[in-house]
């Protein structure tokens, strides 16, 4: 048996950690976090302008954004019990 080299060993972990991971976040309910409104306003053309909130989940540690643009119900709908981060 070939001796499988240690970088190759520690790439397939990550992967297979990175799965896991994944579908924790998945089966996760979101049922605490931060979310913060957030926008690339004053482009040139104003319907490049983007609007999106971006979450992140204090249980699982998912990030995710929720853009207007694409799924309005998803903008508008912000998991409960988050909180709205502090504005610096
Ligand atoms: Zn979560």
């Amino acid at each position: 048996m070939t001796k499988e080299l240690k970088a190759h060993r520690l790439t397939r972990e990550i992967a297979d950690l990175q799965k896991e991971l994944r579908d924790h976040q998945e089966k996760c309910k979101h049922s605490r976090g931060t979310y913060k409104y957030d926008a690339n306003t004053g482009n040139w053309c104003e319907g490049d302008d983007k609007y999106w909130i971006s979450c992140h989940c204090s249980v699982c540690g998912k990030r995710w954004r929720a853009y207007s643009h694409d799924d309005g119900d998803e903008y508008r709908q912000i998991p409960k019990n988050f909180t709205e981060e502090d504005k610096k």
